[in-house]
Protein backbone atom coordinates (compact mmCIF):
# COMPACT_ATOMS: atom_id res chain seq x y z
CA UNK A 1 0.00 0.00 0.00
CA UNK A 2 1.39 3.64 -1.03
CA UNK A 3 1.26 6.08 1.61
CA UNK A 4 1.51 9.55 0.92
CA UNK A 5 3.56 11.41 2.98
CA UNK A 6 1.53 14.36 4.99
CA UNK A 7 2.54 17.63 3.90
CA UNK A 8 3.21 19.58 7.57
CA UNK A 9 1.51 23.37 7.69
CA UNK A 10 -0.04 22.69 4.31
CA UNK A 11 -3.01 25.21 4.62
CA UNK A 12 -0.69 27.86 5.91
CA UNK A 13 1.70 27.27 3.04
CA UNK A 14 -1.15 28.03 0.24
CA UNK A 15 -1.89 30.99 1.75
CA UNK A 16 1.22 32.26 2.86
CA UNK A 17 2.55 31.73 -0.95
CA UNK A 18 -1.48 33.72 -2.06
CA UNK A 19 -1.77 31.40 -4.62
CA UNK A 20 -3.31 32.64 -7.81
CA UNK A 21 -4.27 31.24 -11.15
CA UNK A 22 -1.89 33.24 -13.38
CA UNK A 23 1.14 32.66 -10.83
CA UNK A 24 4.13 30.33 -11.14
CA UNK A 25 5.76 28.16 -8.31
CA UNK A 26 8.89 26.64 -7.51
CA UNK A 27 8.47 23.94 -4.97
CA UNK A 28 12.39 23.31 -4.20
CA UNK A 29 11.87 19.87 -2.17
CA UNK A 30 8.68 18.38 -4.05
CA UNK A 31 8.94 14.79 -2.07
CA UNK A 32 5.87 13.08 -2.70
CA UNK A 33 3.87 15.96 -3.98
CA UNK A 34 2.45 16.93 -1.14
CA UNK A 35 2.83 20.83 -0.35
CA UNK A 36 2.91 21.07 -4.40
CA UNK A 37 -0.86 19.17 -4.68
CA UNK A 38 -2.32 21.95 -2.55
CA UNK A 39 -0.46 24.69 -4.69
CA UNK A 40 -1.92 23.28 -7.57
CA UNK A 41 -5.41 22.57 -6.40
CA UNK A 42 -6.10 25.61 -4.55
CA UNK A 43 -6.99 27.94 -7.63
CA UNK A 44 -8.76 27.17 -10.76
CA UNK A 45 -6.93 26.22 -13.37
CA UNK A 46 -4.22 25.22 -11.70
CA UNK A 47 -0.77 27.86 -11.61
CA UNK A 48 2.07 27.03 -13.23
CA UNK A 49 4.85 24.92 -10.89
CA UNK A 50 8.55 23.62 -11.16
CA UNK A 51 9.23 20.86 -8.49
CA UNK A 52 12.65 20.01 -7.76
CA UNK A 53 13.68 16.71 -5.40
CA UNK A 54 17.42 15.04 -5.01
CA UNK A 55 15.86 11.45 -4.49
CA UNK A 56 14.71 9.58 -7.62
CA UNK A 57 11.83 7.35 -5.76
CA UNK A 58 10.45 10.72 -3.82
CA UNK A 59 10.03 12.43 -7.79
CA UNK A 60 8.22 9.10 -8.71
CA UNK A 61 6.03 9.42 -5.64
CA UNK A 62 5.00 12.87 -6.88
CA UNK A 63 4.94 12.29 -10.47
CA UNK A 64 2.02 9.53 -9.32
CA UNK A 65 0.15 12.09 -7.42
CA UNK A 66 0.71 14.80 -9.26
CA UNK A 67 -0.46 13.12 -12.45
CA UNK A 68 -4.05 14.97 -12.71
CA UNK A 69 -2.35 18.12 -13.13
CA UNK A 70 -0.40 17.49 -16.39
CA UNK A 71 0.57 20.78 -18.27
CA UNK A 72 0.91 22.52 -15.27
CA UNK A 73 3.56 20.67 -13.90
CA UNK A 74 7.10 19.71 -14.72
CA UNK A 75 9.63 18.07 -12.17
CA UNK A 76 13.42 18.30 -12.26
CA UNK A 77 16.08 15.83 -10.25
CA UNK A 78 17.89 17.84 -8.97
CA UNK A 79 19.73 19.71 -5.79
CA UNK A 80 17.82 22.68 -4.65
CA UNK A 81 21.50 24.15 -3.83
CA UNK A 82 21.85 24.42 -7.03
CA UNK A 83 17.98 25.63 -7.81
CA UNK A 84 19.23 29.26 -9.94
CA UNK A 85 20.97 27.10 -11.98
CA UNK A 86 17.85 24.39 -12.14
CA UNK A 87 15.07 26.75 -12.82
CA UNK A 88 16.76 28.64 -15.82
CA UNK A 89 17.50 24.99 -17.38
CA UNK A 90 13.56 24.78 -17.12
CA UNK A 91 12.76 27.93 -18.30
CA UNK A 92 11.50 29.45 -15.42
CA UNK A 93 12.81 33.20 -15.48
CA UNK A 94 10.92 34.04 -11.25
CA UNK A 95 8.79 32.54 -9.16
CA UNK A 96 5.51 34.02 -7.77
CA UNK A 97 5.88 31.56 -4.43
CA UNK A 98 8.94 29.26 -3.53
CA UNK A 99 8.51 26.76 -1.26
CA UNK A 100 11.62 24.77 0.92
CA UNK A 101 9.88 21.80 2.98
CA UNK A 102 13.04 20.35 4.90
CA UNK A 103 11.62 17.20 6.41
CA UNK A 104 12.48 13.82 6.04
CA UNK A 105 9.72 12.15 4.11
CA UNK A 106 7.50 9.27 5.25
CA UNK A 107 8.72 7.73 2.40
CA UNK A 108 12.32 7.67 3.58
CA UNK A 109 11.65 6.66 6.88
CA UNK A 110 9.36 3.89 6.20
CA UNK A 111 11.33 2.62 2.92
CA UNK A 112 13.05 -0.22 3.74
CA UNK A 113 16.31 -0.18 2.08
CA UNK A 114 17.42 3.85 2.25
CA UNK A 115 18.97 3.25 5.95
CA UNK A 116 17.93 6.19 8.05
CA UNK A 117 15.87 4.84 10.53
CA UNK A 118 16.88 2.66 13.89
CA UNK A 119 13.36 1.20 14.13
CA UNK A 120 14.40 -1.62 11.71
CA UNK A 121 17.80 -3.07 10.93
CA UNK A 122 19.13 -1.30 7.47
CA UNK A 123 22.68 -1.19 6.48
CA UNK A 124 23.52 2.30 6.72
CA UNK A 125 23.05 4.85 4.35
CA UNK A 126 21.24 7.66 4.67
CA UNK A 127 22.07 9.50 1.15
CA UNK A 128 18.45 11.56 -0.14
CA UNK A 129 20.56 11.57 -3.91
CA UNK A 130 21.78 7.74 -4.45
CA UNK A 131 23.86 9.09 -6.98
CA UNK A 132 26.29 10.58 -4.37
CA UNK A 133 29.09 8.27 -3.32
CA UNK A 134 29.65 9.16 0.42
CA UNK A 135 27.13 7.55 2.50
CA UNK A 136 26.53 7.30 6.66
CA UNK A 137 28.39 4.12 6.18
CA UNK A 138 31.57 5.59 5.34
CA UNK A 139 31.42 8.33 7.99
CA UNK A 140 30.64 5.71 10.63
CA UNK A 141 33.17 3.35 9.79
CA UNK A 142 35.73 5.91 8.01
CA UNK A 143 36.01 9.31 9.68
CA UNK A 144 38.67 9.77 12.00
CA UNK A 145 37.38 10.30 15.64
CA UNK A 146 37.59 13.84 16.03
CA UNK A 147 36.04 14.72 12.76
CA UNK A 148 32.62 12.55 14.07
CA UNK A 149 32.75 14.10 17.34
CA UNK A 150 32.77 17.62 15.83
CA UNK A 151 29.83 16.86 13.54
CA UNK A 152 27.70 15.02 16.21
CA UNK A 153 28.45 18.07 18.63
CA UNK A 154 27.98 20.59 15.87
CA UNK A 155 24.88 18.96 13.88
CA UNK A 156 23.36 16.88 16.00
CA UNK A 157 23.57 19.60 19.03
CA UNK A 158 24.99 16.44 21.01
CA UNK A 159 26.62 17.39 24.06
CA UNK A 160 28.24 13.82 24.82
CA UNK A 161 29.43 14.01 21.11
CA UNK A 162 32.92 12.90 22.24
CA UNK A 163 31.92 10.09 24.04
CA UNK A 164 29.80 8.67 21.48
CA UNK A 165 32.37 8.85 18.60
CA UNK A 166 35.38 7.31 20.40
CA UNK A 167 32.54 4.64 21.33
CA UNK A 168 31.68 4.52 17.53
CA UNK A 169 35.47 4.21 16.42
CA UNK A 170 36.07 0.97 19.40
CA UNK A 171 32.78 -0.98 17.99
CA UNK A 172 33.69 -0.25 14.06
CA UNK A 173 32.72 -1.88 11.81
CA UNK A 174 29.60 -0.97 12.13
CA UNK A 175 26.89 -2.14 9.67
CA UNK A 176 23.48 -1.44 10.21
CA UNK A 177 21.10 1.60 11.47
CA UNK A 178 19.91 -0.87 14.84
CA UNK A 179 23.50 -1.89 15.40
CA UNK A 180 24.87 2.25 15.58
CA UNK A 181 21.65 2.97 17.74
CA UNK A 182 22.81 0.25 19.81
CA UNK A 183 26.23 1.49 20.31
CA UNK A 184 25.34 5.46 20.57
CA UNK A 185 22.88 4.13 23.72
CA UNK A 186 25.43 2.24 25.36
CA UNK A 187 27.93 5.16 24.81
CA UNK A 188 25.45 7.66 26.78
CA UNK A 189 23.45 5.26 28.34
CA UNK A 190 19.77 4.30 27.93
CA UNK A 191 17.90 6.41 30.48
CA UNK A 192 14.19 7.14 30.19
CA UNK A 193 13.62 9.84 27.76
CA UNK A 194 10.86 10.78 25.20
CA UNK A 195 13.09 10.33 22.38
CA UNK A 196 15.52 7.74 21.38
CA UNK A 197 19.44 8.31 22.77
CA UNK A 198 21.21 8.11 19.52
CA UNK A 199 18.05 10.45 17.77
CA UNK A 200 20.89 13.54 17.81
CA UNK A 201 23.29 11.44 16.26
CA UNK A 202 21.42 9.54 13.72
CA UNK A 203 20.20 13.48 12.86
CA UNK A 204 24.10 15.00 12.66
CA UNK A 205 24.83 12.03 10.28
CA UNK A 206 22.07 12.40 8.34
CA UNK A 207 22.70 15.94 7.63
CA UNK A 208 26.68 15.77 7.41
CA UNK A 209 25.84 13.23 4.68
CA UNK A 210 23.62 15.24 2.69
CA UNK A 211 25.14 18.57 3.02
CA UNK A 212 21.93 20.07 4.39
CA UNK A 213 23.37 22.91 5.87
CA UNK A 214 25.30 23.93 2.72
CA UNK A 215 22.63 23.14 0.21
CA UNK A 216 19.96 25.38 2.56
CA UNK A 217 22.67 28.35 2.72
CA UNK A 218 22.66 28.54 -0.81
CA UNK A 219 18.95 27.21 -1.65
CA UNK A 220 18.03 30.29 0.24
CA UNK A 221 20.36 32.46 -1.36
CA UNK A 222 19.31 31.85 -4.64
CA UNK A 223 15.48 31.10 -4.30
CA UNK A 224 15.20 34.98 -3.00
CA UNK A 225 17.03 35.69 -6.25
CA UNK A 226 14.40 33.89 -8.08
CA UNK A 227 11.60 35.82 -6.35
CA UNK A 228 9.48 37.74 -9.01
CA UNK A 229 8.68 41.38 -7.61
CA UNK A 230 6.17 40.70 -4.53
CA UNK A 231 7.28 36.84 -4.89
CA UNK A 232 7.25 34.88 -1.54
CA UNK A 233 9.47 32.44 -0.18
CA UNK A 234 8.03 30.39 2.58
CA UNK A 235 10.50 28.24 4.38
CA UNK A 236 9.54 24.63 6.93
CA UNK A 237 12.23 23.52 9.71
CA UNK A 238 12.30 21.22 11.70
CA UNK A 239 15.26 21.76 14.09
CA UNK A 240 16.50 24.47 15.54
CA UNK A 241 19.87 24.68 13.67
CA UNK A 242 17.91 24.81 9.91
CA UNK A 243 15.11 27.29 11.32
CA UNK A 244 18.35 29.65 13.06
CA UNK A 245 19.85 29.68 9.60
CA UNK A 246 16.18 30.53 7.72
CA UNK A 247 15.47 32.76 10.45
CA UNK A 248 19.16 34.92 10.27
CA UNK A 249 18.77 34.53 6.57
CA UNK A 250 15.48 36.40 6.28
CA UNK A 251 16.93 39.30 8.96
CA UNK A 252 19.59 39.66 7.17
CA UNK A 253 18.15 40.37 3.92
CA UNK A 254 14.89 42.47 5.24
CA UNK A 255 18.03 44.68 6.33
CA UNK A 256 19.63 47.82 4.74
CA UNK A 257 22.78 47.78 5.99
CA UNK A 258 24.46 44.70 7.94
CA UNK A 259 27.37 46.84 9.61
CA UNK A 260 28.71 45.95 13.16
CA UNK A 261 27.15 47.71 15.75
CA UNK A 262 30.12 50.14 16.67
CA UNK A 263 30.37 51.15 13.09
CA UNK A 264 29.38 54.91 12.63
CA UNK A 265 28.58 55.27 8.85
CA UNK A 266 27.88 52.38 6.87
CA UNK A 267 30.42 50.46 4.86
CA UNK A 268 28.78 47.95 3.98
CA UNK A 269 26.18 49.23 0.91
CA UNK A 270 23.83 46.15 1.73
CA UNK A 271 20.27 46.66 0.54
CA UNK A 272 17.24 44.83 1.95
CA UNK A 273 15.94 42.66 -1.02
CA UNK A 274 13.16 41.01 1.49
CA UNK A 275 10.61 41.95 3.98
CA UNK A 276 9.40 39.38 6.33
CA UNK A 277 5.58 38.22 6.06
CA UNK A 278 5.35 37.19 9.66
CA UNK A 279 7.68 38.03 12.54
CA UNK A 280 6.91 35.34 14.78
CA UNK A 281 7.24 31.95 13.42
CA UNK A 282 4.33 29.77 11.99
CA UNK A 283 3.91 26.36 13.87
CA UNK A 284 1.05 23.84 13.52
CA UNK A 285 -2.10 23.87 15.28
CA UNK A 286 -2.74 21.30 18.05
CA UNK A 287 -5.22 19.69 15.57
CA UNK A 288 -3.09 19.30 12.90
CA UNK A 289 -0.34 17.84 15.59
CA UNK A 290 -2.67 15.19 16.55
CA UNK A 291 -3.43 14.43 12.54
CA UNK A 292 -0.24 14.42 11.64
CA UNK A 293 2.67 14.06 14.66
CA UNK A 294 5.48 14.79 12.45
CA UNK A 295 4.17 18.48 12.27
CA UNK A 296 5.14 19.22 15.58
CA UNK A 297 8.69 20.58 15.17
CA UNK A 298 7.71 22.37 11.96
CA UNK A 299 8.48 25.93 12.02
CA UNK A 300 7.63 28.02 8.78
CA UNK A 301 8.72 31.97 8.09
CA UNK A 302 7.73 34.06 4.91
CA UNK A 303 9.43 36.46 3.46
CA UNK A 304 8.50 38.56 0.24
CA UNK A 305 11.23 40.27 -2.40
CA UNK A 306 10.49 43.93 -2.62
CA UNK A 307 8.73 45.31 -5.20
CA UNK A 308 11.85 47.58 -6.37
N1 LIG B 1 6.83 18.87 0.84
C1 LIG B 1 6.92 17.47 0.47
C2 LIG B 1 7.80 16.66 1.42
C3 LIG B 1 9.21 17.09 1.41
S1 LIG B 1 10.21 16.05 2.38
C4 LIG B 1 5.53 16.88 0.42
O1 LIG B 1 4.60 17.53 0.89
O2 LIG B 1 5.37 15.77 -0.09
C5 LIG B 1 11.74 16.73 1.96
C6 LIG B 1 12.23 16.34 0.57
O3 LIG B 1 13.38 17.13 0.31
C7 LIG B 1 12.66 14.89 0.42
O4 LIG B 1 11.93 14.30 -0.62
C8 LIG B 1 14.14 14.97 0.06
O5 LIG B 1 14.53 14.02 -0.90
C9 LIG B 1 14.24 16.37 -0.50
N2 LIG B 1 15.55 16.98 -0.43
C10 LIG B 1 16.42 16.98 0.61
N3 LIG B 1 17.52 17.69 0.31
C11 LIG B 1 17.33 18.18 -0.95
C12 LIG B 1 18.11 18.98 -1.80
N4 LIG B 1 19.30 19.44 -1.42
N5 LIG B 1 17.61 19.30 -3.02
C13 LIG B 1 16.39 18.84 -3.41
N6 LIG B 1 15.61 18.05 -2.64
C14 LIG B 1 16.07 17.74 -1.42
Amino acid sequence: MTVFHTPALGREVVSALAVRPDGTYLDCTVGEGGHAAMVLSAVEPPPRLLGIDVDADSLSAARARLAGFEGAVSLVHGNYGDVGGLAAAAGLEAADGIIIDLGVSSLHLESPDRGFSFRREERLDMRFDRRQARTAWELVNMAPAAELADLIGSLGEESRSRRIASTIVAARPIETTTELAAVVAGAIGGRRRRTHPATRTFQALRMAVNGELENLRSGLEQSSGLLAPRGRLAVIAYHSLEDRLVKRFMATESRDCICPHETIRCECGHRASLKRVNRKVIKASQEEIRANPRSRSARMRVAERLAV
